[in-house]
């Protein structure tokens, strides 16, 4: 093909859920074993990074902030459909700044699930109101709660060239709070820093060490470590042959196990198939569990590029 025909082939991919540019069938994956479900507290953060990938900040309220009466209604839904899920994770924006947020996560506990909150651990996080709440959440539900603190690098350099100057510090006094009220501590970090699997864990290992903190750097599920996501680079779609090719099954990928419930501007809350992608429409499945059960068309750059071809899981 010439650059002309290259370039023409590259405007057409990801358009039709059902067909490739190239007229070939679409993978999709189907809901086979829903493990996670995440709530989206609202975007609104107290910081603003470089890179991230829901674009947060103090002033972006794309995603309202949800209720608790709402999380509670998807919890019922679970039930009512049996859904076999295991964990509730909370992501934003941050989390702490959702006023109801304490109350969502004691609804989610009391229904005997285990919760993942995702959080940067700073002054949202740090009022005196919110932390009494999150101790009396520890000192009941203990382990059944994992605090998963986003820890961009090991170094106080790097992390606040990301997340703006003295966040480290912020951070870190943060999860010394956390360790000292007994909580289940995790982090994840991002990988661009030109250092290899192996040097980023050492550097992890020794903050940990350092600070007395309880969280094993070399446990991928406990030291998170995010690839970088480019919305430039050109990928090529996943079709129905790809699963043979490469070896993979569609049940590996993470809209296989889980959902994320989502609140827009003036709508009442719906499920997205996960996520990576809150805002693509096309990935909002409906207002219910019910109607979020239907398989997902693999037809967008992320899905090659982070879950087929990367590996990329924001699960635990
Ligand atoms: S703390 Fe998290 S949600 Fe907030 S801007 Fe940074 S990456 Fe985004
Ligand atoms: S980005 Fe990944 S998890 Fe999300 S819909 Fe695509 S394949 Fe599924």
């Amino acid at each position: 093909m010439d650059d002309q025909a290259i370039t023409l082939q590259a405007a057409q991919k990801f358009k039709d859920p059902k067909i490739t540019a190239k007229g070939e069938r679409r993978a999709s994956v189907p809901l086979r074993d829903p493990q996670t479900l995440w709530f989206n507290t609202g975007t609104l953060c107290n910081i603003e990074c470089v890179n991230c990938y829901i674009l947060s900040s103090p002033t972006n309220d794309a995603l309202v902030y949800m209720s608790a009466t709402e999380v509670a209604d998807y919890l019922d839904q679970l039930s009512a459909r049996k859904w076999p899920v295991r964990e509730i994770g909370f992501t934003g924006g941050e989390p702490y700044m959702n006023p109801e947020f304490n109350h969502m996560c004691r609804a989610a506990l009391e229904r005997g699930y285990e919760v993942l909150i995702l959080t940067n651990a700073m002054r949202p996080m740090m009022r005196n109101s919110v932390k009494s709440g999150i101790e009396a959440l520890v000192q009941e539900f203990g382990e059944k709660i994992t605090f998963r603190i986003s820890l961009d690098h090991w170094s106080a350099e790097n992390h606040d060239k990301m997340r703006g100057k003295d966040s480290f510090a912020k951070t870190l006094e943060g999860m010394r709070w956390l360790n000292s009220i007994g909580a289940h501590l995790a982090a994840a970090g991002r990988q661009l820093w030109n250092e290899d699997d192996r040097s980023a864990r050492d550097g992890y290992a020794k903050l940990y060490a350092d600070n007395d903190f309880k969280i094993d750097a070399y446990n991928p599920g406990m030291t998170v470590l995010f690839p970088e996501m480019d919305e430039a680079v050109d990928v090529p779609e996943i079709t129905v042959d790809c699963w043979g090719i490469l070896n993979k099954s569609p049940n590996d990928i993470m809209c296989a196990s889980s959902r994320m419930v989502v609140k827009r501007h003036g709508q009442a809350p719906s499920v997205v198939a996960c996520t990576l992608l809150p805002y693509a429409e096309e990935f909002d499945l409906g207002h219910s569990l019910e109607e979020a059960e239907k398989d997902v068309a693999l037809n967008h750059p992320h899905c090659a590029k982070f879950c087929v071809l990367g590996g990329a899981s924001c699960s635990a």
